[in-house]
């Protein structure tokens, strides 16, 4: 089922999700399971699986010489779909980034999502490698996730690259795309990036996840910013508890997000990690507590993995 229609049958009741990364290459699937296990009580009607572009590796040849070769260390986006979806009997969105993939592996990708049941897909550009200053289109690929979001909408109007098919059969993906309450790291500005977004949605974009934020004012913001520039899908908070002391340097590195002072303020006294991720799940809960009080649609946790915070979170709330 869609993640709209999800939304629409939840009459106003706020919905549990959360995301999960593939496990790395060579690695078992059933730690992805152990973390999904404990998460399922609170009934998510969908679980996001993420992406991963592909990255240099170097191989040590062993005569002092090293052999860069690329590669995607967590393959299997839609298999885990799949996978997910077969075990717990859940909708999965898979994450489909414009970033390592010509549009022509799109489209296999999104034929493999049709046939395999998966209705909804997070369109998403993926960000530069590595070794890269700025993000650049694969070659035969898309440059903005806005033009990924015009291929998974023609495909759901029966139209497939080189228009060499005549296609009686048209997918039907519900869409989702990121949004960015404090604006995405590359913007000019936040109301310029506002643009950005509501070109994703008039290109058929169907939801909106946020980036994570830990004022909840930011995200009241945004949410009033995109309805006033004529953005009127559902805007689904992303909400991330802290686990580590160097999320405090990090995250505002990464993500080009700004920390509160007292949450700062808290970790900063914490003299150990286990502390910090218990300040971590506190922050969550309280913003949880105002983000559901307020009426979102769904309250979606990053879980980069590991999810016995989660679990202490919506244990409080769900
Ligand atoms: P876009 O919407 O294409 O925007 C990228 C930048 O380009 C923005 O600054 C925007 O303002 C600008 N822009 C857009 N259109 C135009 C235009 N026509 N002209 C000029 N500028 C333009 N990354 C992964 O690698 N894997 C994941 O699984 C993943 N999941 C994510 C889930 C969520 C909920 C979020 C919020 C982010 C996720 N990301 C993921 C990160 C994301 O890929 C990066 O933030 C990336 O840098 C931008 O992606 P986007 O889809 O927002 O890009």
């Amino acid at each position: 089922m869609k993640v709209t229609d999800h939304i629409k049958n939840a009459n106003g009741k706020t919905l549990f999700s959360f995301e999960m990364i593939p496990p790395k290459k060579g690695n078992n699937i059933q730690e992805l399971y152990n973390n999904i296990d404990p998460l399922m009580e609170f009934k998510p009607p969908f679980i996001d699986v993420t992406t991963s572009r592909e990255q240099y590796v170097y191989i040590d040849k062993g005569n002092g010489l090293l052999d860069r070769k690329i590669t995607r260390m967590r393959p299997g986006t839609v298999g885990i779909c799949a996978a997910i979806k077969h075990k717990y009997d859940v909708d999965t969105v898979p994450h489909v980034l414009c970033g390592g993939f010509s549009k022509e592996e799109t489209e296999y990708l999104l034929v493999d999502c049709h046939y395999l049941g998966i209705d909804n897909v997070m369109a998403l550009r993926g960000d530069a490698m590595s070794h890269q200053k700025y993000f650049e289109a694969t070659n035969g690929g898309h440059q903005y996730a806005s033009q990924l979001v015009g291929q998974i909408q023609n495909l759901n109007c029966g139209k497939y690259l080189h228009d060499v098919l005549e296609a009686d059969h048209k997918s039907d993906f519900c869409i989702g795309v990121a949004g960015y309450p404090e604006k995405h790291i590359e913007a000019p500005s936040l109301q310029t990036d506002l643009k950005r977004l509501k070109e994703k949605v008039e290109a058929g974009a169907d939801y909106v996840v946020t980036q994570m934020f830990f004022d909840n004012a930011k995200y009241f913001e945004f949410v009033k910013a995109a309805k006033d520039s004529g953005i009127h899908v559902p805007i689904i908070p992303g909400i991330k508890p802290i686990a580590v002391k160097r999320h405090l340097q990090l995250l505002p590195q990464v993500f080009k997000i700004d920390l509160p002072e007292i949450l700062i303020d808290e970790i900063e006294k914490c003299d150990n990690n286990a502390k910090v991720r218990q300040v971590g799940i506190e922050w969550a809960i309280q913003q949880s507590k105002e983000l559901l009080d307020a009426g979102a649609p769904v309250l979606h946790y990053y879980s980069m993995g590991k999810s016995d915070n989660i679990e202490a979170i919506a244990s409080k709330l769900f």
